[in-house]
């Protein structure tokens, strides 16, 4: 799950829908927590519901959503606590991406981040397929797409022809396509394709130590 940037509120906010406009600035028109492209759709989800004494105004209880992932998480948490947040937590290292099983925690994680990346995924039905989806979740129509679209750029990339051009073009069709995850799993082999990517999904949070390797977020489960 892309690690999310959000940077300091770009402005006050007397209605919490306001917010949209920014969060898509900041961090791209994709769904916080599916990675789907919302574009013009979305919604500002409150991490922590309000149903539940979270802030109704606060930058930094927003995330951008999909209508599905808004609509599944709800008024379910009671606060953010036992779960993952891709605005906290180094979300990158805790997950896997795979056609079949979908997303998973990283199995090498240790109990508690593991247990509170699960928590975010049934939270949110991230994981949902088309076999339990209600027909109008389509969540899982639109991650098979990408899956697709980013097999069929790595195998043009395997070919070895016009990389410089496919280099400007695959994030590009990343981008459009959103999932960003599903691309980082399918060109997990090929760094200066992901790091192109990366760049192109603004403020991804990236923080590594002087080896190169991600480290936890300060203060955050991972
Ligand atoms: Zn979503």
């Amino acid at each position: 799950m892309r690690p999310l940037d959000k940077g300091i509120p770009p402005k006050d906010y007397s209605d919490h829908s306001d917010a949209k406009p920014g969060l898509k600035a900041r961090n791209g028109p994709f769904c916080a927590y599916c990675e789907m492209p919302v574009r013009d759709l979305g919604y500002v989800d409150h991490v922590h519901p309000l149903a539940n004494g979270g802030a109704e105004l606060d930058w930094s209880n927003f995330l951008l959503s999909c209508f599905f992932c808004n609509r599944t998480k709800w008024d379910n948490n009671q606060n953010r606590q036992g779960y993952l947040w891709p605005d906290i937590d180094n979300t990158d290292l805790a997950f896997e991406y795979n056609k079949q099983f979908i997303i998973k925690p990283l199995a090498t994680l240790a109990d508690e981040p593991k247990q509170a990346a699960q928590n975010l995924i049934n939270l949110t039905g991230i994981d949902r397929t088309a076999d339990d989806s209600s027909l109008k979740d389509t969540r899982w129509r639109n991650r098979n797409e990408a899956w697709a679209k980013a097999e069929a750029m790595y195998e043009a990339w395997q070919t070895g022809l016009n990389q410089p051009g496919l280099r400007i073009a695959i994030p590009e069709v990343a981008h459009s396509t959103g999932f960003y995850s599903i691309w980082m799993a399918v060109f997990a082999t090929v760094p200066e394709v992901q790091n192109a990517i990366r760049q192109k999904f603004p403020n991804t949070y990236q923080q590594v130590d002087e080896h190169g390797r991600r480290i936890v977020r300060p203060g955050a489960l991972i």
